[in-house]
């Protein structure tokens, strides 16, 4: 690996594992969440994930990359965690609660790998494929702050009574 290209390929290929991972292990965590709102925003990520592993391709394409390739284990293991929690014994609230909080760390793994990203694209000159990624990240933000505000609102409460 020498140049900023190697590096920007790398990371790619590392955040195309991390999506296509997600993907599987989203419909998961849907299931066991209770709170109605909770498994709706689920839903609503994975269909956006779908999309973001797609923009990737799209990305790599214009590139003449192979996204394939990597084994993102950061997220195989954060996958892992959230995995054995769902199979933990606890109250519904107290559950989705720390269903949010294994989604959320997963989310600002991804929030950090697009910002990599981003900013290598830039700097590469990629600028049309930036704005993709930019899509990608901003999605990511937005699922974030909509697990933010259920955790504060309804579920957090909850789970303290
Ligand atoms: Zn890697
Ligand atoms: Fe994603
Ligand atoms: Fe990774
Ligand atoms: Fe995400």
């Amino acid at each position: 690996m020498k140049t900023l290209k190697d590096l920007f390929e790398h990371r790619i290929k590392d955040l195309y594992s991390a999506e296509d991972q997600l993907i599987k292990a989203l419909p998961k965590m849907l299931e066991q969440a209770t709170n109605e709102n909770l498994k709706n925003s689920f839903k609503n990520h994975l269909e956006e994930t779908r999309f973001q592993k797609k923009r990737i391709e799209e990305v790599c394409e214009n590139l003449n990359i192979d996204p394939s390739g990597e084994d993102c284990k950061a997220m195989k293991g954060l996958i892992e965690e959230a995995e054995s929690f769902l199979t933990e014994d606890a109250e519904d609230d107290v559950k989705d609660a720390g269903i949010i909080a294994e989604a959320q760390r997963i989310e600002h793994y991804e929030i950090s790998g697009y910002g990599t990203l981003i900013r290598y694209a830039k700097e590469l000159g990629y600028d049309k494929e930036a704005e993709k990624l930019v899509q990608s990240l901003e999605e990511e933000y937005r699922a974030d702050e909509d697990l933010n505000d259920l955790a504060k609102d309804k579920i957090n409460k909850k789970a303290e009574a």
